[in-house]
């Protein structure tokens, strides 16, 4: 009788054991659905105010094409399983809202939660847009941010031929970065209104003396332009955003100071060695 009731004590605390995991695991899916959510929701809200066919193009691109998923244990690298029913998407693209807990799967995640990033693309056999909780950035920073790492997402989908037989890695990050940045400038201008226009200009002016006399590009000088950018875009939820907003705004200012002084036809090129050689000092990652 003894054992008997033991087994069963046994048998109850197992029920109760396996509960308590699928309500864990259940908590965690609707976490991760609710960041997804918000991350897109986002990206809709940039695109339709900023009305960029290319940014409209990137949203349906993630809709149509990304699966929730979670980080899984790979020795090698980071890596993610599918945890969304199949729906018969075209192109298979792991969505990967991150949580703190995800540090425990291993050391590759502990360093990606760890890490300053809000949101980021791995290519792979199995493509990844990993997105961290929002809460570190304002509604239209957040979407900008999707907007960049998402344009990543369908160049390597579907944009191979973008990067011809460009073989040396941060040539071909350049190119990429070049396309993505073009983009999320137009959209940071045309969110930022003619204050911001102002701004530009007036940055362009610092970069510029510099540029004609030795060819290098000042480093960004965040503490002059923070107060204004948090008047024309409206208060960052963290010093992280700050300091992406005053990189954007820098890009975007050295991409505007290309664009008054050279001839239309070598503008690009400029560009492209304007973030080959940041890339390359390390003065960008
Ligand atoms: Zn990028």
């Amino acid at each position: 009788m003894k054992k008997i009731a033991a087994l069963l004590v046994v048998g109850l605390l197992l029920i109760v054991g396996s509960a308590q995991v699928s309500a864990y695991k259940k908590d965690n899916l609707e976490l991760r659905k609710k960041i997804s959510v918000q991350w897109l929701a986002a990206g809709d809200e940039v695109a339709t105010a900023t009305k960029n066919e290319d940014a409209m193009v990137i949203m349906k691109f993630l809709r149509e094409s990304a699966y929730l998923s979670q980080p899984t244990f790979n020795a090698g690298g980071l890596a993610a399983k599918v945890i969304q029913a199949p729906t018969g998407k075209r192109y298979h693209l792991c969505f990967v809202p991150l949580l703190s807990s995800d540090r425990n799967v291993s050391k590759h995640w502990q360093e990606a939660v760890d890490e300053n990033q809000s949101a980021f693309f791995l290519e792979g056999v199995n493509p990844l847009v990993v997105l961290k909780e929002s809460g570190k950035f304002s509604r239209t920073w957040q979407g900008l941010i999707l907007i960049h790492e998402g344009g990543h997402a369908l160049m390597r989908a579907d944009g191979e031929n973008m990067l011809g037989s460009t073989q040396d890695p941060l040539l071909r990050k350049s190119i990429e970065e070049f396309y993505a940045y073009q983009l999320e400038t137009a959209m940071v201008e045309k969110l930022g209104g003619q204050a911001y226009q102002k701004l530009l200009q007036e940055e362009a002016v610092r970069l510029e003396k510099s540029y004609f006399k030795q060819k290098i590009f000042l480093m960004p000088d965040y503490a002059r332009y923070y107060g204004r950018l948090e008047k024309i875009f409206g208060r960052s939820n963290s010093k992280f955003e700050v300091g992406v907003r005053g990189s954007v705004f820098w890009i975007n200012s050295v991409f505007h100071l290309i664009d008054t002084t050279c001839k239309r036809e070598e503008r690009e090129q400029c560009k492209l060695d304007f973030l080959l050689s940041a890339y390359k000092s390390g003065s960008m990652q």
